[in-house]
């Protein structure tokens, strides 16, 4: 199977063509459509002006997460204020007034097991904002000189993303996943890496409180002679987040409660979920601490929150309740082909109940609809006769098929689809 390096990329920014839209060729080199799109921008001059920021309420940003992202009322809360301080800050920031007071930056922790919505959360924002925005795994970080990729890069993911426009990337939003796994304590480790994983969290605590990172523009290592591009990270707002698995049991132990009696990994009982929470909203930095993140890095979070395990009924809203819910893209799929899809209420719990026993929250959905609706994706364009599908509970846990309706059809009221 060829692998991404085989395929070609940009000379200047070393995106691989599936990553670009068009990818130019020359007798020796490569552009893309972002690069050109660049240049352009260099020969007319324009002028990076930090954009104009969408002032939004917290309430207004927490409605608008609540579009499409389902409970998580806490961590939602938490965001909301953070970017709604974030950007008074910012504002204060291009005041020419010298008695202007400097707020701390307003860097988010999320804590809460995988797919409860953290990475979501972190890009609806961006989306809402319409700001640039970066995902970034703190386990492929490396302290620079090390193997891996330098932490400088994330940066350079960013600006990437903004097409290039520094002063956008510089008020960008930069989420940084499996934080937990880069404690000093951690048990992933490497000989090529750094050991301890305290070189990556003081790398990322100076890009994290404000710092001007100084960037190679196609990304790898740093040369000597090279020209760097200059980014300011002090306007840049950091989430970060993580599973910290073990972190109630370490909390419970400090609050003298002993050892708890429920399994540290989820899926956890709706009980034990509501006693995690619980934990998980007495967490104080020595617990962090004890998880192997340096206290300096902490400090720099004013807020904590937490993401939490969602249960049955969530999962099951989150089938059906958001802006783009799968269910409804999927009905839309259907629909396309002239096929009513519809699912059952049991249908939707059994899909709720399968997506809790893999452990990995609300990621497991869509790979659970895609395989009951595949056979039937492939089937329907060429059979016309098929006008309804129902799903039910039985489908779902495997002891029958799906209902299909048919309607004999004539051979004048034959169409094919339109993709128009
Ligand atoms: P995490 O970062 O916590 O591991 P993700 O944000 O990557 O989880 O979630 C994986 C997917 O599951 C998302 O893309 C989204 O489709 C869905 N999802 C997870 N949590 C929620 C939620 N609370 N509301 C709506 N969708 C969710």
């Amino acid at each position: 199977m060829a692998s991404n390096n085989d395929l070609p990329k940009c000379s200047f920014c070393s995106r691989h063509e599936d990553s670009v839209e068009k990818l130019i060729s020359g007798p020796n080199a490569y552009i893309c459509d972002k690069c050109v799109r660049l240049c352009i921008d260099i020969i007319t001059k324009k002028t990076t002006s930090a954009p104009k920021l969408k002032m939004l309420k917290p309430k207004e940003i927490f409605d608008q997460l609540s579009d499409y992202i389902i409970g998580q009322e806490t961590a939602k809360k938490s965001i909301s204020v953070a970017v709604y301080n974030h950007y008074k800050r910012i504002k204060n920031f291009h005041l020419e007034n010298t008695k202007k007071i400097e707020y701390n930056k307003s860097n988010v922790l999320l804590l809460g097991p995988t797919g409860s919505g953290k990475t979501m959360l972190a890009r609806t924002l961006a989306k809402i904002l319409d700001i640039p925005f970066a995902l970034v795994d703190a386990t492929t970080l490396t302290e620079a000189g090390y193997v891996g990729e330098d932490v400088e890069n994330i940066i350079l993911r960013l600006v990437q993303n903004a097409d290039y426009d520094i002063a956008a990337a510089e008020q960008g939003i930069i989420y940084v996943d499996e934080i937990d796994k880069i404690g000093k304590t951690s048990s992933n480790v490497s000989i090529t890496r750094d050991v301890s994983g305290e070189g990556v969290q003081q790398a990322l605590l100076k890009i994290v409180e404000g710092t001007i990172a100084n960037i190679p523009p196609k990304g790898g290592r740093k040369h000597p002679n090279q020209e760097y591009i200059k980014v300011n990270t002090e306007n840049i707002l950091f989430i970060v987040g993580g599973a910290f698995v073990h972190l109630p049991t370490i909390i419970s132990q400090r609050l003298g409660k002993g050892t708890i009696g429920f399994e540290e990994k989820p899926p956890h009982k709706d009980a034990d979920i509501d006693e995690i929470n619980y934990l998980l909203s007495q967490v104080e930095t020595e617990d962090l601490v004890k998880y192997g993140l340096i206290p300096e890095f902490i400090g720099r979070f004013n807020s904590i929150a937490n993401c939490n395990e969602l249960s049955v009924q969530d999962l099951i809203e989150i089938l059906t309740e958001p802006k783009n819910a799968i269910i409804s893209q999927y009905k839309q799929l259907f629909l396309d082909d002239n096929v009513d899809l519809q699912f059952t209420d049991d249908g939707l719990e059994a899909i709720g109940i399968k997506a809790k026993e893999t452990g990995t929250g609300a990621r497991a959905l869509r790979m659970i609809v895609e395989a009951q609706l595949i056979d039937l994706m492939f089937e329907i364009p060429t059979d016309e006769e098929i006008t309804s599908v129902i799903i039910d509970k039985e489908c779902i846990e495997g002891s029958k098929k799906p209902t299909v309706i048919r309607e004999k059809i004539t051979e004048e009221k034959k169409t094919s689809p339109d993709f128009s």
